[in-house]
């Protein structure tokens, strides 16, 4: 694992605020990252994949996401897709689809649309079996690394619940329409999705039937939240990294910055934030590679806390280094605003906490 850290290191180089600026990362590397099975990296070996923990998978996206959050971002969005055909798909599936995404093939997910965003159940996509054909029609929002895929996992209404399929980017009918300013994780590739009357073999209904669209989205979205909570464990390494090295290095009033209380405090308060969101990351890591019953939750947990203490501590980042942090192109900028958008993805700050309180009030005693 510390090999591919290394690599990885090696390729995003000095590029992460050129590409942050530019918006785009080379598609050349995503494919070259992809087919060394780097994007997707729990995805077993059978199919590809590193087969990896989800301890050591979060420890590899941390590292990511203290690089680039716009590659992690991509990443994201590759493993959620793997995840989503692995478990929701069958072994055909697999076989079929996690090759090419171990193999050089770029994905993304589609659950978001203009009428649903918190609430997926509002969604209005379709996917209606036509012979033995399934047709998709629907315009999916905001979708990450759409700009880059090959390939788009969509869910949408099925006879009485919900499905994931598989579609191919270039199906006729797939339109994906990039959006080029975002605040945050420029480079993720985010874009929307618009699908009329997208026609696909049946075999593109992942598992093949449908599911009550709450199980299938907490099934989909897992994988994305222990991404991104790890991603923010990251953003806080790189905060604190470039806040310590600043207050130790420049003087003001005679002195280093850290040697004023005030800013050591700003110091103190990074280094918890990163502490407690690693700890918590690690606990739900633990729970995934256990198999415990408490998954769910403490991913959720994970998710939420880490998203929060990395918007904080990227704000506190930003406040140590002043105006040297206060340009485009420079990492707590960027952390700033990449941080920001983890308090909305994958469940924004307000339903994480919902779920939480919901695990709160049901538990025994
Ligand atoms: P809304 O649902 O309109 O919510 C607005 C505000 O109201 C939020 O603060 C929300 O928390 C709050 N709110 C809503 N309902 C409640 C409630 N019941 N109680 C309390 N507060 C509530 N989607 C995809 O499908 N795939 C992707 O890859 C993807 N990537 C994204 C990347 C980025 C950078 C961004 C910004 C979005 C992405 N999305 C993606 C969309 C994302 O999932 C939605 O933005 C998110 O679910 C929130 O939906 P919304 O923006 O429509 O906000």
């Amino acid at each position: 694992l510390s090999g591919a850290m290394t690599s990885v290191t090696l390729r995003v180089g000095d590029l992460a605020g050129e590409w942050d600026r530019t918006g785009l990362i080379p598609l050349d590397l995503l494919r070259d990252l992809g087919a060394e099975g780097r994007l997707c990296a729990e995805v077993p070996e059978e199919y590809g994949g590193w087969g990896l923990s989800s301890t050591h998978s979060g420890a590899y996206t941390a590292h990511v996401g203290g690089l680039c959050s716009s590659l992690r971002s991509v990443m994201t969005s590759q493993g959620m897709a793997a995840w989503t055909i692995q478990r929701l798909g069958t072994a055909e599936q697999s076989a079929a689809h996690l090759p090419r995404l171990t193999g050089g093939g770029l994905a993304a997910v589609g659950f978001s649309e203009p009428g649903a965003g918190s609430d997926l159940a509002a969604m209005t996509t379709t996917v209606r079996r036509d012979g033995d054909a399934v047709v998709v029609d629907g315009h999916k929002k905001w979708v990450t690394a759409a700009h880059y895929a090959d390939l788009l996992v969509v869910v949408g209404r099925y006879e009485d619940g919900a499905v994931a399929v598989v579609v191919p980017a270039d199906t006729p009918g797939v339109r994906i329409e990039r959006i080029t300013d975002p605040l945050g994780c420029r480079a993720a590739g985010h874009a929307d999705v618009h699908l009329d009357g997208v026609r696909l073999p049946a075999d593109s209904v992942l598992g093949g039937h449908g599911l009550p669209t709450a199980l299938l989205v907490t099934t989909a979205l897992a994988y994305g939240r222990m991404s991104v909570a790890w991603g923010c464990v990251g953003i806080l390494r790189a905060c604190l990294a470039a806040a310590t090295a600043h207050a130790a290095g420049r003087e003001q009033f005679g002195r280093p910055l850290a040697e004023h209380q005030l800013v050591a405090g700003h110091i103190a308060d990074l280094y918890t934030a990163e502490q407690v969101a690693t700890r918590v990351c690690e606990h739900a890591a633990r729970c995934w590679d256990e198999g415990s019953p408490d998954q769910v939750v403490a991913t959720v947990l994970a998710k939420h806390v880490s998203a929060t203490q990395a918007a904080r501590g990227a704000a506190t980042a930003v406040q140590v280094l002043a105006s040297a942090g206060s340009r485009d192109g420079h990492a707590v900028a960027r952390a700033y605003r990449d941080a920001k958008l983890m308090e909305i993805i994958e469940g924004s700050n307000e339903l994480c906490r919902l779920m939480l309180a919901e695990h709160a009030l049901s538990a025994p005693g």
